[in-house]
């Protein structure tokens, strides 16, 4: 061997022992070798998560100081070119063992720390069922669905069914059979919305009292919420659609004397057994006689604020015996049957119990509105 590559070999000597000495640390990471096998158990390791991550990092490093580019061991590769011919191939084949004792070594901890974090990370992440859960934020019904439920809960506990109808209306739903003359204000196109066809969006609910007729026959009690439409400019308590729960009983026998009980009584269920209540006489085509209700505030309990405007008393909606000719629309005779009917606003009620200046925030589904209720 010529003194020059003896020299090589004797600084890639040196390069190796520093690399032991450096690789002290990372000893106990490797395989013990038991018997003849090969055996790890990474339990013992004894780290954090955290530790085990940062000795991955001082293995990349020491690695990279062993055989990276600018490695020493990578500067001697490079002389491999100048030693002659005759030497090259043993001092090649001397610094390619050099570098795999190190690599193996590595490859080796690189392997039994990665299984080690792998370990550690799914401990980590397993569900532990004695902590309490992090919980989904749950949002809730609408103000106006949830009083809807409350008002439906209270008929339905006074016998009445549930009823459903369409929005899009004929002419005779929407107008003929509720008894609304041909030339009636409420026909014009300045008040309810008309499709091309000649349909109309249904400007009230009563609409839903012809279908209830219709399908199921006296005796009936249905209750029919839902939406209604009509050309209001939107402003602080008009809206063009809006919500309301329609009222419908037809018996044998049925008398005044009953629609204002069971208006009374809804009124105390609702907010309360001191509640009170009045009639005034009004006029709609399709009930004769017709009355509005009114409840006393359940603010004030009638002593007058600012919520009933000072009268102690707050509209609840128009009512009345069902018109003779509403119950011939529907091949129900008037002479054997007679009934009531009642309409109530929901968004206007809803406005009034959450105090609200301006009926438009119930429509405009603004999420930090709404979380309020
Ligand atoms: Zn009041």
């Amino acid at each position: 061997m010529s003194s020059e590559v003896a020299g090589y070999r004797a600084q890639a000597d040196s390069i190796r022992e520093a690399f032991e000495r450096k690789f002290e640390r990372f000893a106990r990471f490797l395989n013990k070798r038991i018997n003849g096998e090969n055996v790890v158990d990474v339990t013992e390791f004894n780290l954090s998560l955290e530790e085990a991550q940062a000795e991955l990092r001082a293995l990349s490093d020491l690695e990279t100081w062993y055989v990276g580019r600018k490695s020493q061991l990578s500067a001697l590769k490079k002389l491999i070119g100048k030693v002659s011919p005759e030497e090259r191939s043993g001092f090649g084949q001397y610094l390619l063992l050099t570098q795999i004792a190190g690599t193996d070594k590595i490859a080796e901890v690189e392997s039994n720390l990665q299984s080690y974090i792998w370990k550690k990370r799914s401990e980590r992440e397993r569900v532990d069922v004695t902590l309490p859960g992090r919980r989904p934020r749950r949002g809730h019904l609408h103000p106006i669905t949830q009083l809807r439920q409350r008002i439906e809960d209270i008929f339905v506990s006074m016998g009445y069914a549930v009823e459903d109808g369409p929005e899009v209306e004929t002419d005779f739903y929407n107008f003929t059979a509720l008894n609304i003359p041909e030339l009636h204000p409420a026909r014009s196109p300045q008040d309810t919305f008309y499709t091309t066809g000649g349909l109309s969006l249904r400007s009230q609910t009563s609409t839903v009292q012809v279908h209830a007729m219709q399908r199921r026959r006296p005796p009936l009690r249905v209750i029919a919420p839902g939406r209604v439409f009509r050309r209001d400019t939107p402003d602080a308590t008009h809206n063009p659609m809006f919500f309301q729960v329609e009222g419908l009983l037809v018996e044998r026998g049925v008398q005044m004397g009953h629609l204002k009980g069971t208006l009374s009584e809804f009124v105390r269920r609702l907010f309360g057994a001191g509640t009170r209540t009045r009639f005034r006489p009004s006029y709609f085509p399709f009930t004769e006689p017709s009355m509005e209700a009114d409840y006393s505030c359940f603010k004030c309990n009638g002593a007058g604020c600012r919520l009933c405007k000072g009268s102690g008393w707050i509209e609840l909606g128009g009512s009345g015996m069902v018109h003779p000719n509403v119950l011939r629309a529907a091949r129900i005779n008037p002479d054997e049957f007679s009934g009531f009917a009642f309409g109530l606003g929901i968004d206007r009620m809803c406005g009034l119990m959450y105090e609200l200046d301006d009926i438009r925030l119930l429509f405009e589904n603004d999420v930090r509105f709404l979380e309020q209720f």
